[in-house]
């Protein structure tokens, strides 16, 4: 595998990790309310972010951390970038920023040392701040130890929590910070990040092949920049990224393959969606890649359905085909043979595809109920005297 770009030896993530809030991709509110706690001086002792892996909880966390070291910053949101303080951080150097990786720390005494670090005053900035990473994975007694510092926390402490698992927070934790929510990053801002960052590492990515990568990283920046990373290894000659080539590394299947499979599905096609399944497999369709594209692909129909977007399919019928696929998701991810699944699956789909509806059922009986009512009527006009109710 040759490389034809040039690439520093610095991860994507790493090297464009934003260093100020209005460089953060795809989440304008929670921009939006940082810098209005940060500008207005309203700083709570303590911030929850929270959110799916890899849309900026950490890198948030830092600007924070930065923002509210910097001494020279105006407004507070927008540090100076050249006081020791933002030097120190810059360097990932800085004595007062500590950062902790609950994943690996969850004991009560590594909260007992933080809590005893509180007591000294900051060197370089206005607060000692504390960035405690996966914070839902702390024991029971250890939250219990930070729940004292949290409700009384020295006037020169910051505490910034973050975690993807926020069902997993005490509530007597969650209460006493300003939570703020990280979504998913929108399918077409991710895909215009993926091309602006290709080119500043001199590499052409069109359209199609930076939708084959955000749909694969479900709105994951890290992990989109991750799949970008090897893409930019396999440019040909012309520094251009070929889809095929990333639909080959990421084992995905050519959306218009599974276009085809899912109209053959609602078609109630059962043969023809076997043999796209087998052309797919030939072209090494990987079986949990076709299965959650499926998936994918179904579920955005759904929405278009639901919004009036398409009115080529049912939204009932589109229900049913869900409520199949969801049912096997535990199958195919246990499963020794995913394959196996993953057709059975199409099949029973397509199969119940090609039943007739509830709808056309109940729809056939009313015409047959409407037509014998007509007959009788006609029937009845000949006894003018008799009583309708009666008959029916
Ligand atoms: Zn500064």
């Amino acid at each position: 595998m040759k490389k034809h770009c040039n690439m520093p030896y610095i991860v994507l993530s790493r090297k464009y990790r934003p260093t100020t809030l209005d460089e953060i991709v795809g989440q304008p509110i929670v921009v939006k309310s940082l810098k209005a706690c940060l500008d207005n001086n309203k700083v709570p002792h303590a911030f929850l972010l929270y959110g799916i892996r890899g849309v900026g909880k950490t890198t948030i966390a830092r600007i924070i951390a930065k923002c509210l070291s910097c001494k020279d910053s105006i407004p507070q949101s927008n540090p100076c970038g050249k006081c020791q303080s933002c030097v120190e951080f810059d360097n990932n150097n800085h004595l007062d920023i500590i950062e902790i990786d609950a994943a690996s720390r969850t004991g009560v005494d590594d909260i007992r040392d933080i809590i005893d670090a509180c007591q000294y005053s900051p060197v370089l900035g206005k607060y000692k701040i504390f960035i405690i990473d996966e914070v839902h994975m702390l024991s029971k007694s250890a939250f219990n130890a930070l729940l004292k510092t949290l409700e009384e926390p020295p006037a020169h402490v910051k505490f910034i929590f973050a975690t993807t698992e926020i069902n997993k927070i005490p509530e007597t934790i969650a209460s006493r910070c300003i939570s703020l929510q990280l979504k998913s990053i929108p399918f077409d801002t991710l895909s215009k990040y993926l091309i602006d960052i290709a080119n500043k590492e001199g590499c052409k990515l069109n359209i199609e092949s930076a939708n084959i990568i955000s749909e694969e990283s479900e709105g994951s920046v890290r992990d989109a920049l991750s799949i970008l990373e090897q893409a930019i290894m396999l440019a040909n000659d012309s520094k251009e990224i070929i889809s095929d080539d990333i639909l080959q590394m990421i084992g995905s299947t050519k959306l218009q393959f599974i276009n085809d499979l899912l109209d053959n599905i609602i078609s109630g096609k059962v043969k023809e969606s076997l043999t796209i399944l087998e052309n797919i497999k030939q072209q090494g369709g990987d079986s949990f890649n076709v299965f959650k594209q499926l998936q994918q692909l179904l579920y955005r129909a759904i929405k278009e359905v639901a919004y009036d977007n398409n009115t080529k399919y049912k939204l009932s019928h589109l229900l049913y085909l869900w409520q199949i696929l969801v049912k096997q998701t535990e199958n195919i991810k246990n499963s020794i043979f995913p394959e196996y699944i993953l057709n059975a699956t199409v099949v029973m789909m397509a199969y119940t595809s090609s039943l007739p509806k509830l709808e056309e059922i109940i729809n056939n009986n009313t015409k047959k109920e409407t037509s014998n009512r007509a007959f009788l009527d006609e029937v009845l006009k000949q006894f003018p005297g008799a009583n309708i109710t009666e008959v029916y």
